[in-house]
């Protein structure tokens, strides 16, 4: 379909260590009209990592294929390997009028951006830098110089917040949950939605002329 889609888009980035993964996950449990949209990657999956449910892991070949297919809504390089949101992944869902999250980095926002504008973008940022870095620290025994680059990395994603409709400070969790669902609720409010899914109620409530 690739266009005149009736559910939102929601696109959340984050620098590594921002916690954005558990966030979205506890979004998820909590909101069940949202999907989430599967991605391409090249990278290796990790342990536990299941091919289908948390990214579509193709070689590079079968990723070229699908840009030359035109199968993305967006992709870009991030730490060296290709990462890519397929239309097969959001297009049902959101012309079925369900919303869609997409969890991409600044690149990918920006493609978004430009091919989707009713898209809603939040970008969820760690409470101060040394709360970053020590985040990224308590991972593992990682080298001062492994974390400097992680470090450096987060900064240059963070660089790109002000794009983003929404800033989320994921400083105490729940507050973050709160804000994160505070901002699809108030999309779902918002009249162009309310026409949409409750078109005949507004009908009657106006006598059938609820056109605005
Ligand atoms: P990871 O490999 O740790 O799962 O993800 C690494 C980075 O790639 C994260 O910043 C994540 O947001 C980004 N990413 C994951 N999927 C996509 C995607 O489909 N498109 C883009 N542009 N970035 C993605």
């Amino acid at each position: 379909m690739q266009s005149g889609t009736t559910g939102t888009l929601y696109i959340v980035s984050a620098a590594s260590g921002a916690g954005k993964t558990s966030l979205l996950r506890a979004l998820m449990e909590r909101d069940p009209r949202l999907c989430f949209s599967v991605s391409h990657t090249t990278r290796q999956p990790r342990p536990g990592e299941r091919d289908g449910r948390d990214y579509h892991f193709v070689d590079e070949q079968g990723f070229r294929r699908l840009i030359d297919a035109d199968a993305f809504l967006e992709h870009a390089h991030v730490f060296d390997r290709r990462y890519g949101t397929s239309w097969a992944a959001v297009d049902d869902d959101l012309a079925a009028g369900r919303d869609v999250l997409v969890e991409i980095d600044w690149q990918g926002a920006r493609q978004i951006r430009e091919r989707l504008p009713d898209c809603v973008s939040v970008f969820v940022l760690p409470p101060s830098r040394d709360v970053l870095e020590s985040r990224l620290r308590g991972r593992g025994q990682d080298s001062d110089a492994v974390i400097a680059a992680r470090m450096a990395e987060a900064v240059s994603e963070m660089s790109h917040c002000r794009e983003y409709d929404y800033l989320v400070w994921n400083d105490d969790f729940a507050v973050a949950l709160a804000d994160l669902e505070a901002i699809i609720r108030a999309r779902r409010l918002a009249t162009d939605q309310q026409a949409r899914a409750h078109a005949a109620a507004l009908a009657q409530l106006t006598g059938g002329d609820a056109a605005g």
